[in-house]
């Protein structure tokens, strides 16, 4: 079941918020097991196929605080056996302070965390960042990034934003030594071209944290909430994707990771020798 909060639980006066769009109560698709997921405010990319465009804005939401979550969550404790928490959006990282008073609040509680990200916030010149996300990582069990595409320009097209440090948040996340789940929608006639799939396959298995690989078919389920929002649909009449060519592309794309694996194991095997 997903909610708004409505109302304020708790509110300390040095204690920070962060801006809550809504909770999943039952969450089983963004993470192992069952989870508590929670939609932050706030979101620099533009992405097409966004569903959430409500979730854009960085200010809005609830204010809620790291106790009160986790209060919440303890309240169906018994939900989440093998799940857990997953921060999702908008983008949970442009309220990283926050987060990492969440996700310090969830391992008091020997609560399992996950991240579903674009990455979009990560700079390697940026030393602040790198230093908070250095903290986060250590209290983070799992990040779900979403790559949206492997091609810098088509990457621009389709979200309004780069995809650099996106992709240099991917080996920064390997050199922590988190696990990850690369996501990936296809788009028919946007990210469905089988080289750019290969392409992102073999960026992907240069990973070695790589735990799973998500390839998610594009729907238009969005469409209502543009409607209701009295927004352009961006989109407009693109079909969704089908079920049959998903599970194509989704080989494409693991042709990538075998080829960039093999490479890697070939050219481990000459420096022994
Ligand atoms: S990153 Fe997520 S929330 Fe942000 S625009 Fe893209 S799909 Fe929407």
């Amino acid at each position: 079941m997903r909610y708004t909060i409505s109302k304020k639980l708790y509110k300390g006066s040095n204690i920070m918020n962060g801006r809550i769009h809504s909770i999943e109560s039952f969450g089983t698709v963004d993470g192992p097991g069952v989870r508590y997921v929670i939609f932050f405010q706030g979101c620099p990319m533009r992405c097409l196929y966004c569903h959430n465009p409500d979730t854009w804005p960085m200010t809005g939401g609830t204010e809620m605080t790291a106790v009160e979550i986790i209060e919440d969550f303890e309240k169906k404790r018994g939900f989440y056996k093998g799940g857990g928490i997953t921060v999702t959006g908008g983008e949970p990282l442009v309220q990283i302070d926050f987060l990492i008073e969440l996700f310090e609040e969830a391992k008091r509680h020997h609560i399992h965390t996950c991240i579903d990200t674009s990455g979009i916030v990560y700079k390697d010149e940026n030393t602040e960042l790198i230093r908070k996300l250095d903290r986060l990582m250590k209290i983070t069990d799992l990040i779900m990034l979403d790559i949206k595409h492997i091609d810098p320009v088509k990457h621009i097209e389709l979200t309004s934003q780069p995809n650099d440090g996106i992709l240099a948040f991917a080996k920064y996340i390997e050199k922590r030594g988190v696990s990850v789940w690369i996501r990936h929608v296809v788009v028919p006639g946007i990210t469905d071209d089988d080289k750019y799939l290969y392409d992102l396959g073999y960026f992907i298995g240069g990973l070695s944290n790589l735990k799973a690989l998500d390839v998610l078919p594009y729907h238009t389920m969005g469409k209502t909430k543009y409607e209701s929002l009295g927004m352009a649909y961006p989109l407009g009449d693109t079909p969704e994707m089908d079920k049959d060519i998903l599970l194509e592309k989704k080989k494409v794309i693991l042709k990538g990771i075998k080829a960039r694996r093999k490479e890697i194991k070939n050219s481990t095997k000459q420096s022994l020798l």
